[in-house]
């Protein structure tokens, strides 16, 4: 399979043709960035460690019942995954208060919700990703009333796999971003799972393992993706 040109370039991943019939390839580039594009590096090995982290979670879920795009990895750096027509929404399902929902409603920082709330936000920079209800959702002709429940159920099923799993290696899941396509009438789980898009907390010391280190400067943020992929993909009774 080759790799052609170059069909989409976002703020952290590009994604590429390729001479296979219903096949591109993402790359996950050194790019970060944060509040809407406000603060901006290159980082080394960032593309690679939520390549992997990425892959893995994939994996993961496919093997548990969830449909992701994801094919295989071509190299630490990209990830061939099936193509899709991208549903502009952004799905974010959130265990424990923190981030923008902090900031915009009265709610204290670490209060654990009774159930996980889903909240879904329009894909679009220029509108700076609007908040979404199911209405609105609808009047867009973004989904069918069939496909956001399938979504809703997706993006319920995909925290309670991902937060069972980092619990087991000492990790809470405070809230996460998701995204999905549809290839005909079914829908699959697209983009990527990372530390770019994962709220992590550590259970024993609450330290941020994800990107609210570089949002906020609270470390090294390299030295803390390269630890969190490690410490997910290859757990301690695993590590050589
Ligand atoms: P918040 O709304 O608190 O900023 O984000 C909630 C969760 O969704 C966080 O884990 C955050 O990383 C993720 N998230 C929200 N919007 C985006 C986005 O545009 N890109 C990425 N990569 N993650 C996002």
């Amino acid at each position: 399979m080759k790799q052609k040109d170059l069909l989409y370039k976002g703020k952290a991943k590009s994604v590429f043709n390729t001479s296979a019939k219903g096949k591109l390839i993402v790359e996950f580039r050194d790019d970060i960035t944060a509040f809407d594009g406000g603060k901006k590096d290159v980082l080394k090995n960032k593309g690679k460690y939520n390549a992997e982290v990425s892959a893995f979670f994939f994996d993961y879920l496919e093997r548990n019942g969830v449909k992701t795009h994801f094919f295989t990895m071509l190299d630490p750096h990209r990830m061939v995954v099936r193509k899709l027509e991208m549903i502009p929404l952004e799905v974010i399902v959130r265990n424990i208060a923190a981030g923008s929902i902090v900031r915009n409603y009265p709610l204290k920082e670490g209060t654990p919700f009774a159930h996980p709330l889903i909240v879904i936000d329009y894909k679009d920079d220029a509108r700076h990703d609007p908040m979404l209800n199911d209405e609105i959702i609808l009047a867009l002709k973004l989904v069918t009333p069939t496909e956001l429940k399938k979504i809703k159920e997706m993006a319920l099923k995909v925290n309670r796999l991902l937060s069972m799993l980092l619990a087991a290696q000492g990790i809470t899941l405070v809230d996460f971003k998701i995204e999905f396509g549809r290839q005909g009438r079914t829908i699959y789980l697209g983009d990527e799972i990372s530390m770019d898009s994962m709220r992590l907390w550590d259970k024993k010391t609450g330290g941020s393992l994800d990107k609210d280190v570089y949002r906020f400067e609270k470390g090294d943020v390299m030295a803390i993706y390269h630890k969190v992929a490690e410490r997910i993909t290859k757990p301690m009774n695993k590590r050589r």
